[in-house]
């Protein structure tokens, strides 16, 4: 089935599915710790390469070998369902487009100088991460991962091992309406316990309501680190409503809470260059810092005509003049690395 993405039934397809969800292993500080250097050589090697290929060194070849940025959100899937299969909770028609594999996304990502990636797993993989723990060991200094795990499993902490044993830093948290008994729920805190543990962050897809459900369990559980999809969906409806907004900030009171600046194409009038969403980063940069704050694209929804990879780069990069060069730093690369590889 052929959709056009202009009309106003696929945009609203869009939208909907942006609102899809989705053993520490004992730390090993030495793995972790190669693994840190390992990466950081690739990203060294990687500017030096940009800079010798252009065969001279002016300032403006420096400046764009420091784009080393770090997409922290977008999807991947492969169009063979045999070999991949979805979840039978979902149908292939709900794989729109019917095919985004990783080669399809870095040919979005490498012109805009992102060179990392956070792989979201895909909802309708559900917990079966097989296409994204290949990519993952293909790229292991391009990807990293945020998983799907049923905490309602007796022997959750060995699952939540073998998810950090595969590369995975976060695991999703959607919310199907059920936010509300999370904060007394004995599995979802001792999901909660267990990624502090392991280092690894909750990343909660929610409605801006569920926000206080959340900022109940940081203060249940203050080390575990906590990363916010999309602004909680702040104008998912058109509408950015102050009263929102003030929600979102004053989880900022709990220092251990971060937020994607993302998908920009489903938020307000979502119109490239999206220039009514600037107002609400604002607000999150004063409250949260930049160093809190991580871009993202939530691909492959933000490259849909009309929408750009590009378009929601520029939205931090070019357009966001209340930004330090260092903030920008911050959102777009080091906020990210810091939690997430
Ligand atoms: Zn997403």
């Amino acid at each position: 089935m052929r959709t056009s993405p202009k009309s106003g039934r696929n945009l609203s397809r869009f939208r909907d599915q942006f609102l899809e969800s989705p053993d520490p292993v004992n730390p090993m500080p030495t793995q972790q710790t190669n693994r840190l250097i390992s990466r950081r050589n690739f990203n060294t090697a990687i500017a030096t390469s940009a800079i010798l290929k252009s065969g001279t060194c002016s300032a403006q070849d420096q400046i764009e070998s420091k784009t080393n940025w770090i997409d922290a959100h977008a999807h991947v899937w492969h169009p063979d369902t045999e070999r991949y299969p979805i979840s039978r909770n979902y149908k292939i028609e709900d794989m729109q487009p019917k095919s985004f594999t990783e080669k399809e996304l870095i040919s979005h990502c490498k012109p805009a100088g992102v060179n990392r990636i956070v792989l979201i797993q895909m909802s309708f993989y559900e917990y079966d991460h097989r296409y994204m723990e290949e990519v993952m060991r293909a790229n292991p200094n391009r990807f990293s991962g945020v998983s799907l795990i049923d905490w309602n499993q007796r022997r959750l902490q060995a699952e939540v091992k073998k998810h950090r044993r595969a590369g995975m830093r976060g695991f999703r948290m959607h919310s199907r309406g059920d936010a509300g008994r999370w904060p007394s729920d004995a599995n979802v805190r001792k999901l909660w316990s267990l990624a502090a543990d392991y280092d690894l962050a909750i990343c909660p897809l929610i409605n801006p309501e569920d926000l206080e459900h959340i900022e109940s369990l940081c203060k249940q559980f203050p080390k575990t680190k906590v990363v916010i999809d999309h602004f909680a969906r702040i104008g998912v409806g058109g509408q950015i409503d102050e009263d929102r907004i003030q929600l979102l900030c004053r989880l900022a009171n709990h220092p251990q809470t971060h937020v994607k600046t993302s998908a920009f194409y489903a938020l307000g009038k979502g119109k490239p260059p999206y220039l009514d969403l600037l107002p609400m980063i604002q607000r999150i940069v004063n409250a949260y810092g930049a160093e809190r704050l991580m871009w993202a694209s939530d691909c492959p929804y933000q490259v849909q005509a009309p929408h750009t990879y590009q378009d929601s780069l520029d939205l931090i990069n070019k357009h966001a003049n209340f930004l330090s060069t260092d903030d920008k730093t911050a959102i777009l690369s080091s906020t990210a690395e810091k939690i997430f590889f």
